[in-house]
């Protein structure tokens, strides 16, 4: 493999480490990634430096701040390539760009009896806010099937689609199987019809090229913290000419334009939505965070990721007693591996695997829903990243063996 994976893990200080006794394989990468110093000193220069709240000061340091936060919105603008930095709204995460879809635009739009449509592939994020939406508004919540093998069921979305939905909302990539679902394709059917496409973007957005004028999406969603940025940061991207329509979630300072007793007007978007003082180190340590990940190359990440499946894949094959959750295909998936080891219950894995040195996740991962679709109460997760290297996969796969005997 060409690509350098052991240059790019030395930028991750918290990676040269010992745990357990074993150095550390760092395989939850779909829960949040590791900071590179790239990131770390960003912030570090910001309130060393900078610090100052933004939009409201005319003094240097405020000025200094303003222009670093709105430089960040510019280079995530860049990176998804959204129209304008407008349609750049800084969250505090994915659970927040999707709660204030549901919230601005759903409660404005939808009538009792309209449709909203997920799939039971999704995070807790992507479900939650529908369901609370569909409760106020009485609206429908349905399901799109999945395959057999755990893929979208195009077909069931083509007959679920009416004039009725109002709402699509998906997953890019689902933080269980690992999909990766046809977004575009997926856009267009929905605007064959009245309804905007709402897409979770939080596991794709670190792991591949995404472009959301490419991809037709009505809103989509991210965190900072799931690409090498710091937590408390996300994204919600909108059309500008959804986000005109919409009321902002939050009011307070920095949103408004003018205060009068009774009433109040709002700034221009961006700024309309973000309310209070936002958080200005974790918007720069984002904008950091873009510029390492671009230095890396998405093309080259998500290349890389497939040929690291593609190597830890005949290893798996020969651990016995190993459920895969999700296609077997690995072209069909991303750096995510989520498995059941027969008869020893996930916890006892993923416990076993840090005692020697593997950091995996046990659970529900946020998506009790597809929990039970799947049979299982709960699945182990490893989840890669580009910093993972070949070394890693083999400690991986030596552990679960180990994992296997110890218990049987
Ligand atoms: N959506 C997916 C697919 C995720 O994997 C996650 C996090 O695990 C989220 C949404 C929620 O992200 P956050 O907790 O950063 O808001």
């Amino acid at each position: 493999m060409s690509f350098p994976a052991d240059k790019w893990k030395k930028d991750f200080p918290i990676l040269a480490q010992i745990v357990n006794d074993e150095p550390l394989v760092y395989l939850d990468n779909a829960a949040t990634t590791q900071k590179p110093t790239a990131v770390l000193k960003a912030i570090e220069t910001y309130y060393c430096e900078s610090n100052a709240n933004v939009h409201r000061g005319v003094h240097t340091l405020a000025e200094r701040a303003t222009t670093q936060y709105e430089a960040a919105r510019e280079k995530v603008q860049h990176f998804i390539h959204a129209a304008e930095s407008a349609e750049v709204l800084f969250t505090r995460g994915t659970t927040t760009s999707l709660n204030w879809v549901a919230k601005s635009y759903g409660e404005a739009n939808l009538q009792p009896g309209d449709e909203i449509l997920v799939s039971v592939m999704e995070h807790h994020s992507n479900l939650i806010p529908w369901q609370q939406l569909a409760k106020k508004t009485q609206a429908v919540l349905s399901y799109v099937e999945l395959t057999e093998e755990g893929l979208l069921d195009l077909d069931s979305l083509r007959g679920q689609l009416s004039e009725k939905t109002k709402i699509v909302a998906l997953a890019h990539v689902s933080n269980v199987l690992g999909v990766v679902n046809p977004i575009q394709e997926i856009a267009r059917l929905v605007h064959a019809t009245e309804a905007v496409l709402v897409v979770d973007g939080a596991q794709a957005v670190p792991h591949m090229p995404v472009d959301v004028q490419e991809l037709e999406v009505d809103f989509y969603a991210f965190s900072g913290h799931k690409m090498v940025g710091p937590t408390g940061i996300g994204v919600l991207y909108g059309k500008r000419h959804l986000l005109e329509k919409m009321e902002p979630v939050e009011f307070g300072g920095e949103m408004i334009e003018f205060v009068y007793e009774q009433e109040s007007t709002w700034k221009e978007l961006p700024w309309k939505f973000e309310a209070g003082t936002p958080n200005i180190a974790g918007a720069i340590g984002l904008g950091a965070a873009v510029d390492y990940l671009s230095t890396v190359g998405l093309v080259a990440i998500q290349d890389y990721e497939h040929e690291l499946m593609a190597y830890l894949w005949p290893k798996l094959m020969e651990v016995p007693g190993l459920t895969i959750y999700g296609p077997l295909d690995t072209a069909k998936r991303s750096g995510i591996v989520t498995f059941n080891l027969d008869g020893i219950h996930p916890h006892d894995v993923a416990t076993a695997m840090d005692m020697q040195g593997v950091a995996i996740r046990a659970g529900n991962h946020c998506a009790q829903p597809l929990m039970r679709k799947l049979a299982a109460d709960s699945t182990a997760r490893a989840s890669f990243y580009f910093y993972n290297t070949t070394a890693d996969v083999d400690q991986f796969v030596e552990a679960l063996l180990a994992t296997k005997e110890f218990f049987t």
